[in-house]
């Protein structure tokens, strides 16, 4: 899919209703997004079947292909605002941040690793020329920008003598001949600076920088810190996870491509406690199943991959981490965005709420000292370790935790849907979504709008709507209505017509093969509840 088709995703998600941008009507807010009619069945969908298949609906007794042992899913819903002190503790305050450099010509700030460039050289002046995160067309920018700065025409172009591909703003050791993104002069990019992303309020009406608080930047800490209300409440054993689904918020510097990168998202994160030497087991299970519940619901092998992380990019405290990611049509060819991370963090969190912040020495993990030789950030001196009753033995679990995006999996499901086809001369837009995702599992039409079709489809309508969304239509040749579904994802499309009046049955056309079968009324409900399960 090239860039145009990433466009007309876009253009498609408006038009039918999938994805808005947040505040439109003022002129848009960079970073949100507002899911419309369609889009909110999707994301809760793939929400849905998350939770099904990772909290609910896996077996607690017998173990699972590739498991180690048998274990337990429990599910939480905590609150997006925490005691600041846990953002302390857990590292977020001193450690999460990007940087980022400004520009003092264009006034606009970009996130330093994400401005690419080239060197190049035209009448006796070498110059490294900057395009903010460029995707494919990035090499074909820096030449326009180039052409104009240098003022050549496009046909004296062989006069650009170019240096090697594009590469990272970080590579550059002085700025004196950067050209920015958006500027016109040399020089205008400042030094790179820190900037914390999470995002801050102010709790209480006479609130000063005391009572300041932040949105959580993602939704494992609230798991960590219900540790032991869950473990005591519960009675669930290790090994266990916790599933949370809720919404995340970060201070993007430079939010971009769709809804891929965003200020406020919503996550879908596993922590999952086990003991300290049956965790690389679990970190493989987890790194797996994950891969393969991408696959389960559509996306491409040739589109996912599972990238382990080399061992300069893990955290302090990991002992493994791999990246689920997929090909987005916005990125460069051969490029993959992350879907999910799944990470190995030991005891680093626990062990952290418990002491305080935590860093590495060597290769232990001490609670970091301010200047008075204090813990830094003093943890909640709460015991959080764990008794195992068979072997009487007690410890801090090790933790895996499969963190994915809500948002992201959504638009890698609706790139890998659209699909542009011919039908019989005829040009068709058709999002090929998994049944268990698609908005509507069927769509309901009336032939014409007489000789009592109406009153039989309608009755069809009501009945199914008790099991699945679904959709009734009457407007327009069928032919119309079928497109208005194909751009929909609406994987059946039901139509009653003459003989229903004679037979009881309609007929069902599948949305991607096209094929038109009878099916009797009353066999309908068990017909779709078999392909939408499928
Ligand atoms: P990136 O490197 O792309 O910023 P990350 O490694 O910081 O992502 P994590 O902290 O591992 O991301 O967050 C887990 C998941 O949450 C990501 O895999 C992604 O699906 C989602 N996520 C993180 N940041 C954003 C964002 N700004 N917008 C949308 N989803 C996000």
């Amino acid at each position: 899919m090239d860039m145009s088709k990433m466009d007309k995703l876009v253009s498609l998600c408006k038009r039918r209703g999938f994805i808005f941008q947040s505040s439109e009507i003022y002129g848009g807010l960079n970073g949100f997004w507002d899911y419309g009619p369609l889009g909110v069945e999707l994301k809760r969908n793939i929400k849905e079947a998350w939770w099904r298949d990772m909290v609910q609906a896996h077996d607690d007794i017998g173990v699972l292909p590739g498991a180690p042992s048998p274990f337990e899913m429990v599910g939480l819903d905590c609150s997006i605002i925490m005691h600041p002190q846990v953002w302390k503790c857990s590292g977020h305050y001193d450690l999460f941040h990007d940087f980022k450099v400004e520009c003092n010509e264009s006034k606009k700030r970009y996130r330093y690793d994400q401005v690419w460039g080239r060197w190049v050289e035209a009448k006796g002046q070498r110059i490294f020329v900057a395009v903010a995160a460029p995707g494919e067309e990035g090499t074909k920018e820096t030449e326009q920008k180039a052409l104009k700065f240098f003022n050549l025409r496009a046909k004296n172009v062989e006069e650009l003598k170019w240096e090697g591909d594009l590469a990272c703003l970080t590579a550059v050791k002085d700025f004196a001949p950067v050209l920015g993104p958006d500027a016109k002069s040399l020089g205008t990019l400042g030094e790179p600076r820190e900037f914390n992303l999470m995002m801050k309020t102010i709790i209480g009406a006479l609130g000063g920088e005391e009572d300041a608080a932040f949105l959580r930047p993602e939704t494992a800490q609230g798991i960590f810190c219900n540790y032991k209300n869950v473990v005591d409440s519960s009675r669930v054993k290790i090994p266990f996870g916790i599933g949370q689904v809720g919404k995340s918020f970060r201070n993007e510097i430079t939010p971009r491509n769709f809804t891929f990168r965003s200020r406020e998202f919503e996550q879908m994160e596993i922590e999952f406690f086990c003991k300290p030497a049956t965790s690389p087991d679990w970190y493989k299970f987890w790194r797996d199943r994950r891969y393969q519940w991408y696959l389960n619901l559509g996306l491409a092998q040739e589109r996912l991959r599972l990238r382990d992380h080399h061992k300069e990019e893990l955290s302090h405290y990991s002992c493994g981490t791999a990246d689920i990611e997929y090909a987005f049509p916005f990125l460069a060819a051969g490029d993959f965005g992350e879907l999910e991370g799944i990470a190995h963090r030991g005891d680093f969190d626990l062990r952290s709420h418990q002491e305080g912040k935590l860093v590495r020495q060597g290769d232990n993990l001490v609670v970091e000292q301010g200047p008075d030789g204090k813990p830094k950030y003093k943890g909640s001196g709460k015991d959080l370790s764990y008794f195992e009753e068979a072997t009487k033995e007690r410890f801090i679990s090790h933790v895996i935790e499969p963190s994915a995006g809500a948002d992201r999996a959504t638009l890698a499901f609706l790139c890998e849907a659209y699909c542009e086809e011919e039908v019989k001369g005829d040009q068709r837009v058709v999002l090929k979504l998994h049944p268990r995702l698609a908005p509507y599992k069927a769509a309901i039409f009336p032939l014409v709008n007489k000789d009592g079709m109406p009153d039989i489809a309608q009755k069809v309508y009501r009945d199914l709507k008790k099991s699945f969304n679904v959709f009734y239509d009457d407007s327009g040749a069928v032919g119309r209505r079928y497109r208005r579904m194909d751009e929909a994802g609406t994987p059946y499309c039901l139509t009653i017509d003459g003989q229903t009046l004679q037979d009881q049955t309609v007929t069902i056309r599948d949305r991607d093969t096209l094929v038109q079968e009878r099916v009797a009324i009353a066999e309908l409900e068990a017909v779709i509840r078999a392909r939408v399960q499928g």
